[in-house]
């Protein structure tokens, strides 16, 4: 019989898919890795294993403890099934920014959520970095993992995603493209693709409104470039410990808009019903491979998560109206869609 004993088992070995219409006129063969595969259909799955099974060793989680994370929904996914088949309890905090479908979905997974306001620093009592440290203390027996700069987030992608991609492509991979949130996807990835190869030439995606490309091309973290901006998961106005930027070549920023069209294209075009953030890591790794991918050349880019928790926003038409970002008429109509 051929089953799996629990979903953790079924985390990762996610497959590689050939773009094929997105990337017309572009050099190269594209592949995306299609992480919504995953049981809580996103990349998260495998950071949330790693973060609570280094905790279970280091006798910091014990039976019937309670795990706290400040998340924008996918690590707190991850968690959830991790911890539901552990046995352990889950409390979210996240910002008012994030979708109520991720919401809904924690708490349907028996999560308790908290929400907290999006609009203030990462130091205020407020926010959901901060509520997460407080509940911490607050609450016996409880482990709080942070994403942000606990470094088993970096090295779940090093033994992980990093050799399954190496192997997926026979070792012909020559870019690596993927979104900046934490930096634990792009940096651990990066990190063993090019101890296999130093030549492998890593992009980060980054949004307006984040503090990444400018800290990596000046060293400066200039607070002048942060500000509000809609996209989730990907760029930060903090610098956490997961990102290393000696892993990353280039650094692209996306639009909010730019990244929402892609998004729409790539599940009309490919059939990838995927997240907001993909539509960026798509958007941006074309920008440079239009420019700089050879025709033997083999990027590989990673699509954090599944598109069921946008349904309201970048797959709602009028979300798209309300935002500006549906003036292009060919996505406006059934009639237009078809031609
Ligand atoms: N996209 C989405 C939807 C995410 O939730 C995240 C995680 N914040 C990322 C991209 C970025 O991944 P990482 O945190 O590993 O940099």
């Amino acid at each position: 019989m051929k089953y799996l004993n629990n979903l953790t088992e079924g985390i990762g070995n996610t497959p590689l898919l050939k773009l094929n219409s997105v990337n017309k006129g572009i050099k190269g063969t594209i592949l995306v890795k299609v992480e919504y595969f995953n049981p809580g259909n996103s990349i998260k799955d495998r950071i949330a294993l790693k973060m609570i099974e280094d905790a279970e060793e280091k006798g910091i989680l014990k039976p019937g403890g309670t795990i706290i994370e400040g998340t924008s929904g996918n690590t707190g996914m991850g968690l959830a099934l991790v911890a539901i088949s552990k046995g352990y309890k889950c409390i979210f905090t996240l910002a008012d920014k994030q979708s109520k479908e991720k919401m809904d979905v924690l708490r349907a997974m028996g999560a308790e959520v908290v929400v907290c306001p999006t609009n203030v620093a990462p130091d205020d009592p407020k926010s959901y970095y901060s509520v997460a440290k407080q509940l911490e203390k607050d609450i016996p027996n409880s482990f709080y993992p942070n994403q942000y700069d606990h470094p088993a987030n970096a090295i779940s992608h090093y033994e992980t995603t990093g050799p399954e991609i190496w192997s997926d492509t026979d070792g012909k991979i020559t870019h690596y493209a993927a979104g900046m949130g934490t930096g634990g996807t792009i940096s651990g990835t990066s990190k063993y693709l090019k101890e296999q190869n130093p030549n492998v030439i890593t992009i980060g995606l980054d949004s307006y409104g984040s503090v990444f490309k400018k800290y990596k091309e000046t060293g400066v973290f200039d607070e002048k470039e942060i500000y509000p901006y809609l996209t989730e998961g990907i760029g930060e106005d903090i610098l956490p410990k997961n990102v290393d930027f000696d892993m990353v070549d280039h650094i692209v920023k996306v639009t909010d808009k730019d990244a929402a069209i892609m998004t729409r294209r790539l599940a009309r075009e490919e059939g990838l019903f995927i997240g907001w953030s993909c539509g960026s890591a798509v958007h941006g790794a074309l920008e440079y491979a239009k420019e700089n991918l050879k025709e033997d050349d083999v990027m590989v880019i990673i699509l954090p998560d599944h598109g069921t928790r946008y349904l309201g926003k970048v797959y709602n038409d009028d979300w798209m109206k309300d935002h500006g970002f549906l003036e292009d008429r060919k996505f406006a109509t059934a009639k237009d869609i078809i031609m």
